[in-house]
């Protein structure tokens, strides 16, 4: 016999309280078998994950011991995801240890480097307006000799030349790799290794001259920049009538270098006034010997004594005129080889460099590598080929952004304000 009953405001229910009791017991205990299956699953995938990230390491080939190569050498050793770096350099160490030309870091590069472990007190150089200034040959030199104390191995190989051939002996390396190519503005090494050579050339609205002097008795001895703003230049002597009496704001002008080779440059803001037309058009280089004779002679140290006519003559190299200012840009900067695990990234002057000195010019190879430690992070986990785009939109905006600073504030900040 069935036994109907019915819960109120319930028809037609036949089963017993108990069984419905029993249905959704067994109901919530599939649901918590679930939710602990799935939180197991979960939890285990976290701790993989974690696990296999802290692990993810790659093996760093840097190309070029110029000082952009070399900090970033300092930086891919500390990232903690290197396990060894090899350093390729075609320069003999005689040949690097005797670069002549002075180096000035601005604070911002100076602060930066510090955190990787590079100590300015045991540095010759000289600390001046919170710029370090050394000689390019040192800094070399005092970066190579703390490569041992990185807590990775570090494989210097001076006097090599990082070709196609070393492309295809990278393949032999295991795991993930990465290029740092630091080559210098005439680098080859991506192209090598399969990144287009295309430029951007920006305009950075401004048009400048160069002069470089080389005093062959004295020594190399790191000197503190000279800088002047606003100068006009009277031309009447060239025949250029009231050129200069066109209301546009002057020129700007820094002296910088060694006591030995000592440079100047010149800038003036993009405009066609007169006297910036007949120095752009008109190729008379005493009038352009002249104006930089002037120049140093009028703003160069107390301490060193002032150029004449015969000198100049002999020992000056200068731009016979005005040129336009423009900032290279390397199109591709970052790039992943999924067949070799490998990614590539252009830093330094083989990233972007501009067509005139300013006395600081390495600093906006030390700014690409603010960057560089995330990056690194970055490109030993990823895995997915979401990700490893991820990684590399961030290396190019970050390359973007560079650019896009120094032509904002750059020529002003290492020429102008200085
Ligand atoms: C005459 C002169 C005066 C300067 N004065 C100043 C100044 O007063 N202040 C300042 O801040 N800057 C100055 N600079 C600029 C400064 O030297 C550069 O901005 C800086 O050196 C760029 O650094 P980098 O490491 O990107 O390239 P680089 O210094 O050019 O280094 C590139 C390195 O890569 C190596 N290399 C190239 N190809 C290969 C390859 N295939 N295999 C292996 N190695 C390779 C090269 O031998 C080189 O050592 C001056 C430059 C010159 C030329």
């Amino acid at each position: 016999m069935v036994v109907s009953w019915m819960w109120p405001g319930i028809m037609n229910c036949s089963d017993p309280p108990e069984y419905d009791m029993l249905d959704s017991l067994l109901a919530v205990q599939q649901l918590v078998i679930s939710a602990v299956i799935v939180t197991a699953f979960v939890a285990t995938k976290t701790l993989v994950d974690n696990f296999r990230r802290r692990q993810a390491k790659l093996t760093a080939v840097v190309v070029g011991a110029g000082p952009v190569g070399l900090s970033t050498l300092m930086v891919a050793a500390r990232s903690g995801r290197v396990t060894r770096v090899l350093l390729y350099e075609e320069q003999s160490k005689m040949q690097l240890f005797n670069q002549p030309h002075q180096i000035a870091l601005d604070s911002r590069s100076a602060i930066f480097l510090k955190r990787f472990g590079v100590d300015f007190d045991n540095m010759e150089g000289c600390w001046d307006g919170g710029c370090f200034f050394t000689r390019l040959g040192v800094f070399q030199e005092y970066m190579l000799s703390i490569v041992y104390r990185l807590p990775v191995p570090v494989e210097v190989r001076l006097g090599t030349k990082f070709t196609r051939d070393t492309c295809k002996e990278l393949e032999s390396i295991g795991g993930r790799k990465l290029v740092l190519a630091c080559d210098g503005a005439n680098g080859q090494t991506v192209r090598h290794l399969g990144i287009s050579d295309e430029y951007i050339q920006h305009s950075c609205r401004y048009y400048g001259a160069v002069a470089a002097l080389e005093r062959p008795g004295l020594c190399q001895i790191p000197l503190r920049e000279r800088c002047a703003n606003n100068l006009h230049f009277d031309l009447t002597a060239y025949g250029a009538d009231n050129l200069d009496v066109d209301g546009h704001q002057g020129f700007s002008l820094k002296i910088f270098g060694t006591s030995r080779h000592r440079y100047m440059s010149l800038l003036i803001p993009k405009c066609e006034s007169p006297l910036v037309k007949a120095l752009r058009v008109v190729l008379d280089r005493s009038m352009m010997r002249n104006i930089f004779l002037k120049c140093f002679n009028t703003y160069k140290s107390d301490s060193e004594s002032s150029l004449g006519d015969a000198f100049a003559l002999k020992h000056m190299k200068f731009s016979p005129r005005l040129f336009e200012v423009k900032l290279s840009q390397r199109v591709e900067t970052a790039a992943y080889f999924q067949d070799t695990d490998t990614f590539v990234v252009a830093e330094g002057e083989a990233a972007r460099c501009y067509n005139i000195h300013t006395g600081r010019d390495v600093n906006i190879g030390i700014q690409g590598l603010h960057s560089l430690p995330e990056f690194i992070d970055r490109a030993a986990v990823c895995d997915s080929e979401h990700t490893i785009l991820s990684t590399l939109s961030f290396k190019s905006h970050s390359a973007e952004q560079v650019c896009k600073d120094f032509l904002r504030h750059g020529l002003r900040d290492h020429i102008l304000k200085s």
